[in-house]
């Protein structure tokens, strides 16, 4: 059975912050469902709708309350006029629900969204794709990522993707005096929609990668790119590797771990990678550059950002590869003021938020 992600774990924050917050169970599918609008202060609470299998509904709540908040940070800290919000959809098999009760759970959580009226935006996320999209926007308006057919913008992992592989040549060019990724041994553990795409990103660009998923179904890629190997995830976190790139669930960077991380940069699209702040103070103790995950990954949602504006896509994927720069900036900052590379990035987000604040 697929695990819960470790960040799941633990109390409620306190106090918390968001701006509303649903818990519903569908009358449809009697699956909970919980959208969290963490802030709109700057723009519609955009976040992705996960689907996936909890302990226990609490669990849920917890989860989409760290990433709503995680979102607010990363559309600040990337200037964009939004807010951040999530979507959970507590599923209770093992298996994802399929047919007309994968359906029937898209509709209860569209139900929520559209209540809401537009101060939650979803799009997908861990658990749901494009097609439960063209489902959800059956009862609302308030969905983004739908493919270019349907009027949407697409997939964004792809963009995801090439703002990780920039924010990683900011990480190397500060870790390893040069950004070139070629030669550079990297671990990507979680070969989804993200992380299949960045291992392939990579390996175009000449780095040996060491391969990894809980789904034995994505063994085939390692057997595709040149030089890859593949080992299972509790190996590929602790591989001998330059960089690490956490592409599946939050919280997989816990106490237990760190003290067996053998690579030097971490910087992957996973969202909330630290099972908690103070984990960024550990890793930097043990010399090991933390790209903070809400810029690295912040490039799917620069480039669904557009939907909103109208922006030319040729503009977002330069800003998309703007990533490096903004990457490279926050490292500065951190090691100017020294502290950690997470600190330095939520001071950028805050400063964002307190600008309209004024
Ligand atoms: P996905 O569901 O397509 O892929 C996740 C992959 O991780 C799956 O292949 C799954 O089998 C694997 N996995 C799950 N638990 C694992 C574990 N313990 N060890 C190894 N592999 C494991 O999801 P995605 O869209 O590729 O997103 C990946 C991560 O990036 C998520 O944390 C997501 O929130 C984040 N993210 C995604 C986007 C995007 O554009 N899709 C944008 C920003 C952040």
């Amino acid at each position: 059975m697929p695990m819960a992600p470790a960040a799941a774990a633990g109390a409620l924050p306190a106090p918390i912050e968001h701006e509303h917050v649903v818990v519903r169970r569908g009358p449809r599918s009697e699956l909970y469902t919980i959208v969290a609008v963490h802030s709109t202060a700057l723009g519609p609470a955009l976040g992705g709708c996960r689907l996936w299998r909890y302990p226990d509904v609490a669990a849920g709540l917890r989860d989409a309350l760290r990433l709503s908040s995680a979102m607010t940070l990363k559309a600040a800290a990337a200037g964009l006029d939004l807010g951040g919000g999530k979507g959970v959809i507590c599923r209770q098999s093992d298996a994802p629900p399929s047919g007309p009760a994968r359906r029937a759970a898209l509709a209860d959580f569209a139900e929520i969204v559209e209540a809401l009226g537009g101060s939650y935006v979803t799009s997908e996320d861990v658990g749901t794709g494009a097609s439960d999209m063209i489902v959800i926007a059956e009862t609302t308006d308030h969905v983004t990522g739908l493919p270019v057919e349907h009027g949407g913008s697409g997939d964004p992992s792809p963009f995801t993707a090439r703002g990780v592989e920039a924010a990683m040549r900011a990480s190397c060019a500060r870790a390893f005096g040069s950004p070139e990724l070629a030669g550079r041994r990297v671990a990507v553990v979680g070969l989804g929609r993200v992380g299949a795409c960045l291992a392939r990103r990579l390996a175009a660009a000449g780095a040996q990668l060491v391969l990894s998923d809980i789904d034995e179904g994505r063994r085939a890629l390692a057997a595709e790119l040149p030089g890859a190997s593949w080992v299972d995830p509790t190996t590929a976190l602790a591989a001998d590797v330059d960089v690490l790139a956490p592409c599946a669930l939050g919280g997989i960077l816990e106490e237990a771990i760190v003290p067996r991380l053998r690579c030097a940069v971490i910087c992957g699209a996973a969202n909330n990678q630290l099972a908690h702040d103070a984990i960024a103070g550990e890793l930097a103790a043990r010399g090991i550059l933390y790209a903070p995950d809400f810029i690295a990954n912040a490039g799917g949602l620069i480039h669904v950002s557009a939907e909103f504006t109208g922006a030319d896509p040729a503009r977002m994927e330069a800003r998309v590869d703007r990533l490096e720069e903004d990457m490279g900036a926050i490292l500065d900052e951190a090691a100017a003021a020294g502290t950690t590379p997470l600190a330095a990035a939520g001071e950028r987000a805050r400063r964002q938020l307190a600008g309209v604040a004024r």
